[in-house]
């Protein structure tokens, strides 16, 4: 039974994590405007009314662009 328990507290946790991933996701793209187009500048590729990217991972590479740049530009 133990393990059972185990397989659920993982699955409970990988599901937590992809829902505060998908708030971080959502927070960080918050200035941006749905236009229809993927707003990952390697991808532009069309998208659905009301959609940022075409998928996670271009959502991803987008958000890892934006942290570097955000962090090279903030030097006190
Ligand atoms: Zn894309």
């Amino acid at each position: 039974m133990a393990d059972v328990c185990d397989d659920s507290d993982a699955i409970n946790e990988a599901f937590v994590e992809r829902g505060v991933k998908a708030a971080q996701a959502s927070l960080t793209f918050r200035h941006l405007t749905p236009t229809g187009v993927c707003h990952n500048s390697r991808c532009e590729a069309d998208v659905e009314i009301g959609k940022l990217f075409c998928d996670n991972q271009c959502a991803d590479e987008h958000g890892r662009f934006e942290r570097l740049r955000s962090n090279s530009g903030t030097r006190h």
